[in-house]
């Protein structure tokens, strides 16, 4: 049977909604410094097919923060949830959403861990995924 991926999603207040088809039930964890700021902790995100993203926000809720050169992070203004991080422009290559927003988390699983090297000691993940430390994980785009 094949698995499916459309989902919605709200933030914690639910003034921004939205509805996505993900394009797998891969939860990516990243432990780089930015993630750990803005999430209070590691990331936890999955990717959406970029085209499908439907946002929902009649009340203007959601403000994007450029968190570098090349990608920006969503979040509600009213109570804080952070939502997206995509890289910058209109039609991006990759647009993720965190996935303890989505309305149907039990069939996702971890499937790799980024930016292991930035990690603190105060937190681990007992799992056996992919370790990549921030130079393994650059060297895959260059
Ligand atoms: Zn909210
Ligand atoms: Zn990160």
């Amino acid at each position: 049977m094949r698995e499916n991926l459309n989902r919605n999603a709200a933030c914690l207040c639910g003034k921004v909604n939205v509805s996505m088809r993900l394009l797998n039930q891969e939860v990516h964890v990243c432990h780089c410094n930015i993630c750990r700021k803005w999430h209070g902790g590691p990331s936890l995100t999955i990717s959406c097919a970029p085209k499908t993203v439907a946002i929902n926000d009649p009340e203007g809720a959601l403000k994007w923060y450029q968190s570098s050169e090349w990608a920006e992070r969503g979040f509600c203004s009213h109570c804080g949830a952070s939502m997206f991080s995509k890289l910058l422009g209109d039609a991006p290559l990759y647009y993720g959403i965190s996935a303890a927003l989505l309305d149907k988390q039990d069939d996702l699983f971890t499937s790799e861990h980024i930016f292991i090297d930035k990690k603190p000691c105060y937190y681990q993940f007992d799992d056996e995924c992919k370790k990549l430390t921030e130079a393994e994980f650059l060297a895959q785009f260059s």
